[in-house]
């Protein structure tokens, strides 16, 4: 999971959820289960977030372009769900099987339905198959029915979270997570999105995983050695494979974090100055096609 930048909510965009937001309130005034208008489907509102999320699911990092994306609410609308069982992946990437969530609050956190800080897009997968209406919070037990005035700390990271999730998973070579440090943040994610139960997820990890890995470890056998040609070469390709806009970057990220103890801007700033202390001169063909390419001289 990588962090975005939440897109600013279109012009009168208030006003256009408001009738939605007012039903809600009377059913829930009334002691009555509310029903939602979807008003969230809107494709204005989904390009948005497309966009800011590059076209990932802002869980798992896969792209949305095969597979119809959800606006997903992180707070569920309706119900509240606890995890009984995480359950595996079956038959594919679409099934989940012996995973078991049962209700433990007939409404959720419907004041947030219409809340544009409350949605992000996510792929069927993440959306309907692991995560439902689960919604982990630290607090034990999960007040319900959740109220607008009750303080809750959720412990689900979010791409437009406070939290980088960076910060709280780790990833091995092979593309399986685990917590950072035993973070909570970390583990109730991933139990939450059955992040370690989706071996579909972990094979696309894997070649970006194993990448990531050889090239933070070539970065740090070349400056131990002080072979500022070779280190700018692997650095360059881990700000590539790191990039927003590329498949599973949060755990790139997250593989430069624990291998090389760096964060993302360190790693920003160490490429500047390998590029700039790198002699302009060196035989090493890979750098040159580089220079090439960025039309500096050889
Ligand atoms: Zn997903």
């Amino acid at each position: 999971m990588l962090r975005f930048r939440r897109p600013k909510p279109p012009k009168g965009f208030a006003k256009e959820v408001d009738a939605a937001r007012r039903v809600v309130a009377r059913a829930i005034a009334a002691g009555q289960v509310p029903e939602f208008h979807p008003s969230w489907r809107k494709g204005e509102y989904k390009r948005e977030f497309v966009a800011a999320q590059h076209g990932k699911c802002g869980y798992c990092e896969t792209y949305l372009l095969n597979h119809p994306p959800a606006m997903e609410h992180y707070a569920p609308k309706g119900e509240v769900e606890a995890l009984a069982n995480e359950g595996v992946e079956a038959d594919g990437i679409y099934g989940v099987r012996d995973r078991d969530t049962q209700q433990i609050s007939r409404t959720g956190y419907h004041w947030l339905a219409y809340d544009w800080n409350n949605w992000l897009l996510a792929c069927e997968r993440c959306n309907t198959g692991w995560k439902r209406s689960l919604f982990p919070v630290r607090e034990d037990p999960h007040p319900c029915p959740p109220t607008p005035d009750q303080p809750y700390t959720a412990l689900l990271l979010s791409p437009f979270g406070v939290d980088d999730p960076v910060e709280h998973l780790e990833f091995s070579v092979l593309g399986e997570v685990i917590p950072r440090d035993g973070s909570e943040y970390g583990e109730a994610t991933i139990r939450t999105l059955g992040f370690s139960r989706r071996e579909s997820l972990r094979n696309v990890r894997q070649g970006f995983a194993a990448d990531a890995t050889q090239h933070a470890r070539g970065l740090e056998q070349a400056l131990v050695d002080g072979k500022l040609d070779i280190a700018q070469i692997h650095t360059e390709e881990l700000i590539s494979l790191g990039g927003e806009e590329r498949l599973h970057a949060g755990m790139v990220r997250s593989i430069v974090l624990s291998r090389l103890g760096l964060h993302w801007s360190q790693m920003e700033e160490l490429a500047e100055k390998l590029a700039a202390s790198t002699p302009p001169h060196t035989k090493d063909p890979r750098l040159a096609v580089r220079r090439r390419a960025r039309g500096q001289k050889q």
